[in-house]
Parts: C-alpha cells; sequence; structure tokens
C-alpha cells in the first residue's frame, strides 16, 4: 500500500479544510493539520477532556497549542501569509501516519529560505508529538526559531466571534533544555502536563519567554547560506490525575529525547504498519475507491479513544463540530468497523456506556422513565449533553430550540442493538455476562416504561424524532418502533440464556433485579407494539406522514440548499426527510422484511431524502445493492469515501465525518459484500461494483481471524487456527469452514 494525498494550495480557507484533512491522532492525542508555521485557534485535543459549556453542558476542550512554531530570519518573522510563498506542500502518508510539509519563500531582503518538516503523533506512546524540521537559506544570517506553548487558547463557539476559554495555566515553568506548562480546565476537573523542548546538534543561544499567552523557548543560530540545519521538537502531554503531573511529564519527555527521533519514528511506523495488516481493503481495479476507503479507516483509528472514559466523538478527534459530543453514529455507524476487525477496542467503547449506565438511569427517572435512557448527545460524564437552546446572534435573542435531548429516544435501542452484535461476532461471554446483559435489561426496562398503551392500537411510543429530525414530535416512528421492539425481545432472549448459562450470568440478572414477570411483560409490550401500516407496501415513517404534502428530490443530490425557499422554510410539514430513516430500520433490522418489501420502501423514500445528514448515503448504498441499483450504491459509497477529501458537506472544517467513514466499511461488509452475520454463522452474498476485480480484507469471527477475497466469479474465505467448525454459507450454498482452511467458491 502506498496511500499519499497531496495538498498544494495554500489560503487562510483551505488550511482550516486541510487542518481536519491532515489530522494526526492517536486516540489521545488529536493535532490538527494546520501548519505548524502560522497562527490558528486551533490548539490540541485530548481524548476525554471536557469542560462546562454554555448552552453546550459540557464540550472538549481546544487545549493548548504545542505544534506552532515561529521562524525569524536577521530579525525578520517568516510568515506564509505575507511574503512570497514559493512552494507550499503537505503530504499525509497514511500508511505511516506521518504528515510532511514543504515550504519556501522569499524574505522581504531578498533571502530563498526552505523549510521542510515530518509530523508524528506517536502510535506507541499517547503522549507524545514529535516534529521534525530543516531549514535552509541561501544566504547566510541569524535564524531564530520559536517553539511556544501557546495557553491562549479556546473554543470556536455557535458565533464565530464568540470564543470560550476552557482552561488557563497553573503554571508555566521551564529548565536548561525545557519548557513546561501545567494546565487545568477551567471547571478544575482535568488537568495536563504539557512540556516541550526544541532540539538541535549545532551550537545555539537559547532563552525562555514567558508572558500571559504561554510560554516558549527561543533558539538563536548563526546559518551559513545553503547548508541544511536539523532540529526536533519534543512535546509530552499528560493528562493523568496524578499529584506527581509534573515530575512524570518532565521524565517522559526526558526519555523521549534520549531515545531520540529515529527509534521513535521507528516505533510509530511499526504501530501502523501492525494496524493495517489487520484494517486495510484492497481494491484491485478501482484505486479511486481504494483510497477513499483507507483514508476513511485511517480516520476512523486516529479516533479511536485509548480508555473508556470517553467513546468515538462525532466529528473526530480533532473536531469541535458538535462539541465533541457522542451520538448514536458511534455505535451505530462506526462501531462495526471495530467490533469486526479490533474487537477489543469495539469494548472498550461498549465499555463507556456501561460505565455511565448509572447517569442514564439517573436520566431516564428524570424524565419519569425507568431502567436506562442514554443521552441523545453524551460527553464526559454520560449526562444528557444536547443543548436545548442554540444562540444565533450574541446577545441571544434569537435561538432555536433543538428537542432531539428531549425527543431523540431510538439512541437507547441503537446501543442495546450494538451490545448484541458486539456478541454475535465476538461471542465474549465475559463481557456479555458481567456488562453487556445489564446494558440490554436497563434499556428494555426503559421502553417498557415508555410505551403507552391504546386500545386500538396497542402498545404507542409517543412524541418522539426519529432519524429524520425534520418531523419533531411524532407519534409511532417506524424506526423508533421497530427498534424498541428490538431491544424488548433482546431483553427476553438474554434472559432466558442468562438463566440456562448461569454462573456470572445469572448474577447479573440477580443485580438487576430482573424477574420472570417483568420479562414476560416485555414479551407481550414487543408483540403488541404498533407498527405505522403499509401503504402500497410502504411504511408510514410515523403517525400522520402520509397526509404531509408531497416533495420529492433528485436522488443524486445532497442537501437543502437545492430547495426551493418556501419547501425549504415548511420542510417538517412536507414529506422530505432528513436522512435515511424507515430505510436505517431495514437495514438495520433485514431478516425482519422480504425484498419487495425493502425494494417499494427504498423506491418511495429515495426519491423524498435530501441527505442533509452524512449519515444518510451509507444506509441508502448498502440497501441499494441489496435491491441490485449496484450504479446508485457505487455512487453513494464514493460521495461518502471522499466527503471529507472534497468537503462535500462544507462542514470539512468542523471535523472529520465519523459515521460516514464508518458507514464506508459497512458499504463494503454489509453492502457490496453482503456479509451478514447469522446467528452464530456468517452468509455472503456479494454484489461487488461492475469496475471492482477484486477486493480483499479481513475481520475476525468468535476469535478467528477470516481473510476474504471476493471477485465476480469467486469468494475466497481463509481461516487461521482456531478450534471450531465455522457455519459459513455462500450465495446460498453451506460451506462449512474449519481452521487453517482456504475455501474456493463460485459463483
Ligand atoms: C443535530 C441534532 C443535534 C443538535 C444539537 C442538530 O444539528 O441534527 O442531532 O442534537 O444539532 O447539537
Ligand atoms: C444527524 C444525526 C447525527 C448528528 C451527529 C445530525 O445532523 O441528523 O443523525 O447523529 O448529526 O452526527
Amino acid at each position: 500500500m502506498k496511500f499519499n494525498f497531496q495538498f498544494k494550495e495554500y489560503s487562510p480557507k483551505t488550511e482550516e479544510v486541510y487542518g481536519t484533512i491532515l489530522t494526526l491522532g492517536n486516540g489521545h492525542i488529536g493535532i490538527r493539520g494546520e501548519i505548524e508555521l502560522e497562527p490558528t485557534v486551533y490548539g490540541t485535543t485530548v481524548a476525554g477532556i471536557y469542560d462546562y459549556a454554555p448552552y453546550f453542558y459540557r464540550e472538549i476542550v481546544n487545549a493548548p497549542r504545542v505544534i506552532g512554531l515561529g521562524m525569524m530570519f536577521n530579525g525578520e518573522p517568516l510568515n506564509l501569509s505575507t511574503h512570497k510563498l514559493l512552494k507550499y506542500e503537505r503530504e499525509l502518508d497514511i500508511e505511516d501516519g506521518t504528515l510532511k510539509t514543504w515550504i519556501e519563500l522569499e524574505t522581504n531582503k531578498g533571502a530563498r529560505v526552505s523549510y521542510e518538516s515530518l509530523r508524528i503523533v506517536h502510535g506507541k506512546r499517547k503522549n507524545v508529538v514529535v516534529l521534525k524540521f530543516k531549514f535552509k537559506a541561501d544566504k547566510k544570517g541569524l535564524l531564530t526559531l520559536i517553539n511556544p506553548i501557546d495557553v491562549d487558547v479556546a473554543n470556536p463557539s455557535y458565533r464565530p466571534e464568540i470564543l470560550v476559554k476552557h482552561c488557563y495555566a497553573e503554571e508555566l515553568d521551564f529548565g536548561e533544555d525545557f519548557i513546561y506548562a501545567g494546565v487545568k480546565t477551567i471547571d478544575g476537573k482535568y488537568t495536563l502536563g504539557i512540556a516541550s523542548s526544541l532540539i538541535t546538534d549545532k551550537e545555539a543561544n537559547r532563552s525562555v519567554v514567558k508572558s500571559v499567552k504561554g510560554i516558549a523557548e527561543v533558539l538563536s543560530i548563526e546559518v551559513e547560506a545553503d547548508r541544511v540545519y536539523e532540529f526536533v521538537k519534543y512535546i509530552v502531554i499528560s493528562s493523568e490525575r496524578d499529584s506527581a503531573l509534573k515530575d512524570e511529564t518532565l521524565k517522559e519527555l526526558g526519555e523521549v529525547k534520549e531515545l531520540g527521533f529515529e527509534k521513535l519514528f521507528a516505533e510509530h511506523r511499526e504501530y501502523w504498519s501492525e494496524i493495517w495488516k489487520k484494517a486495510k481493503v484492497e481494491i484491485e481495479g478501482d484505486e479511486e475507491a481504494e483510497k477513499g476507503l483507507n483514508f476513511s479507516l485511517f480516520h476512523l483509528i486516529q479516533s479511536l479513544p485509548r480508555d473508556s472514559n470517553i467513546s468515538l466523538t462525532a466529528r473526530g478527534i480533532h473536531g469541535f463540530g458538535y462539541r465533541g459530543h457522542v451520538f448514536w453514529d458511534t455505535e451505530i455507524y462506526a462501531l462495526p468497523f471495530f467490533i469486526a476487525v479490533f474487537p477489543e477496542d469495539a469494548k472498550r467503547m461498549l465499555m463507556y456506556r456501561y460505565r455511565n449506565l448509572e447517569a442514564a438511569k439517573e436520566n431516564a427517572k428524570l424524565n419519569g422513565y425507568k431502567g436506562a435512557q442514554f443521552p441523545w448527545e453524551s460527553a464526559d460524564d454520560g449526562y444528557e449533553a444536547t443543548p436545548p437552546l442554540v444562540p444565533l446572534d450574541m446577545a441571544g435573542r434569537e435561538v432555536v430550540r433543538i428537542y432531539t435531548g428531549e425527543e431523540e429516544h431510538h439512541i437507547t435501542a441503537d446501543i442495546a442493538y450494538t451490545v448484541d452484535l458486539y456478541y454475535k461476532f465476538t461471542n465474549d461471554e465475559d463481557f456479555m455476562a458481567k456488562y453487556g446483559l445489564e446494558i440490554i435489561f436497563e434499556t428494555a426496562r426503559f421502553w417498557a416504561s415508555r410505551v403507552e398503551f391504546d386500545e386500538k392500537k396497542g402498545y404507542v411510543i409517543k412524541k418522539v424524532i426519529g432519524p429524520d429530525e425534520y418531523h419533531e414530535h411524532v407519534d409511532n416512528s417506524f424506526f423508533t418502533n421497530l427498534m424498541a421492539r428490538h431491544n424488548l425481545l433482546l431483553g427476553v432472549t438474554y434472559y432466558k440464556e442468562a438463566l440456562n448459562k448461569g454462573g456470572q450470568w445469572k448474577k447479573t440478572v440477580e443485580r438487576a433485579k430482573v424477574e420472570e414477570e417483568e420479562v414476560w411483560k416485555w414479551r407481550e409490550i414487543a408483540e403488541k407494539i404498533y407498527l405505522p401500516p403499509q401503504v402500497n407496501g410502504v411504511f408510514e415513517e410515523f403517525d400522520g406522514y402520509f397526509d404531509l404534502e408531497d416533495y420529492t428530490v433528485d436522488p443524486h443530490g445532497i442537501g437543502e440548499a437545492r430547495l426551493p425557499e418556501e419547501i425549504r422554510k415548511k420542510i417538517g410539514k412536507t414529506r422530505l426527510i432528513k436522512q435515511a430513516d424507515v430505510i436505517a430500520a431495514q437495514y438495520l433490522l433485514k431478516d425482519q422484511f422480504d425484498i419487495d418489501t425493502i425494494k417499494k420502501n427504498f423506491d418511495y423514500y429515495i426519491v423524498r431524502t435530501t441527505h442533509a445528514s452524512s449519515l444518510s448515503m451509507p444506509a441508502y448504498s448498502i440497501v441499494a445493492s441489496w435491491l441490485g441499483y449496484g450504479d446508485l450504491a457505487y455512487e453513494y459509497f464514493m460521495k461518502c469515501a471522499y466527503i471529507d477529501l472534497k468537503n462535500l458537506y462544507g462542514n470539512t472544517h468542523d471535523g472529520f465525518h465519523l459515521a460516514t467513514a464508518g458507514g464506508v466499511w459497512q458499504t463494503l461488509f454489509r453492502g457490496f459484500c453482503g456479509i451478514d452475520i447469522t446467528g452464530d454463522g456468517i452468509s455472503i452474498n456479494p454484489h461487488l461494483p461492475s469496475k471492482w476485480k477484486a477486493v480483499k480484507f479481513g475481520f475476525s469471527f468468535r476469535g478467528r481471524w477470516l481473510e476474504i477475497r471476493v471477485t465476480p466469479k469467486e469468494v475466497i474465505v481463509k481461516s487461521d487456527e482456531g478450534k471450531e467448525v465455522i457455519k459459513l454459507s455462500i450465495a446460498g450454498r453451506e460451506v462449512p469452514l474449519r481452521p487453517n482452511e482456504k475455501i474456493v467458491v463460485p459463483l
């Protein structure tokens, strides 16, 4: 694999977009891709570090900028925006996890200066960031380098003119070979220790500057003409809640400096090479698809937190969009990739939900329900973090009322769905018995308290928002009711299984105080839950949807900008929908529908969906594959694979689209390759895009690593060693897969 992505255009606007695309992260630290030589509002993000924010409850903290670098030549500060820029080139190498930069500019005094750098956010050492750079000038002179820890940072907010400061320096210190900032969040919950050191083997004068903006070390060095000078900037950011934070941070800085750049870089490359051995997807005959898909996986992987204090956030590790909150995007769109390829990581993210089960129970109670109700948006403490109001102007005179936090309840069933999916893939008894079961019981309990009984309809769920957020306060959302039913039935199935299995399983039943009578009730509700009726085979998205004004759109377009203003203004009163909703339900619970029904619903809703949410196209693409709408499936897949590289939604600067990236992988897995996990087996029914000659990738199933190669003519599955035979069905044929076996099945 050699996947490099080059960018050659410089402007403050493109920098913000590159900032997202060129982000490097290791799940713990995120450093956006804006060039180190220019000022920017973006600092550093550290997974799980949140602070109280007006309107948004808690938001991810824009922590001090550590990657910045000031450069002066013969007393003249060098800037890309103010000097003649002869060359600007950036290159993201996703194979090695590096960002390279080449700059050439002419100083006002006529010298030609070149700068070259390589940046890593270390894969194996979660606290470490390294920038290696070279400087050359065609005239001799005095080079001054400024290495700052810039604590004067704030979060971009709901208006561009408003910035919210979330941290302050408690301590700024320096020694002979380091600068240090001890930083605390305003609410006092988190502390960061940040240390940095700029190293060169040439003789240099060093001094340190402290100010309200932070601390910086300044190196001055006499350079000769046309000679290359090399520097390494080491950074350690530690967030352990520990009294010895400063000592630990400085100790780690000492260690990495001692090790030196080359060894650190070798470790880092090894980390990525191990990752790609599992994650890589090879596509023969379509390099563009291959690049876009692996690019999506690269960012997904970088965004995956290292511990269970936080989960994957909607806009990636570096994105302030949606304030670093965790949505259903995580369980429904992003986690399936990790469940299949890095199950241990997926488990950790489900543990984030488990750790917040108490908060979810409190949330349910607060709203008058039982069991656990997960928040629509979740931050570091698991409480509801959706802003009820978002101001549109500085004075807060004009506000938008947001109802998702109060009504978008399907998230609770989505989490239970993914707990079950994880268990189906992994058979991880320990997780299920100790934690997963409890999530399933408490969420089933929530739905049992959430439904109301209606004499005519049976059990109904009133006043919700489904995935289609254009329609608020609706009754009996097809998606919500169906997922709630699934959640209740999971409760019933796992209760029975727990009693059969005994041991830890039974202990959890007892701990959660689940009794037979309650489980009977779950079953009764599931059986009598009301689903909106079908009209000509089409499920009504919610009660009364078919009575709304009809309006259709071109399925090849995206967003609302293309709609006439009068339609946009009353969008909630029309049948237009924001994203896959009924279709999302059919993709998640495919087994419950026959293909004709899916087709009727697809054909109806596809021309009424604006795809204003980036979560829409992946679901439609997958279902389009099943229906034989190959061109549309491929079109959506490619749009999703390039959503950020092409800034398709115009908001890439807010962060990478995590759900879409996960959706791209699912399109490959569930759509093009038609893979379903069926109880304890796997079925494969490919529908490859016509130009693909072959696709190859791996995934883990119940402790075994499988490698799949699909071509238009055959499916090859290879298994590593193990004990049991896997029940495999390929294109309808049963082909048991033994350990260490490779089977070839013609299509
Ligand atoms: C999203 C909601 C979200 C709200 C507040 C809206 O744009 O569609 O899902 O809860 O913003 O963050
Ligand atoms: C979508 C939601 C999504 C949220 C965060 C909204 O625009 O409608 O489904 O969870 O964005 O990505």
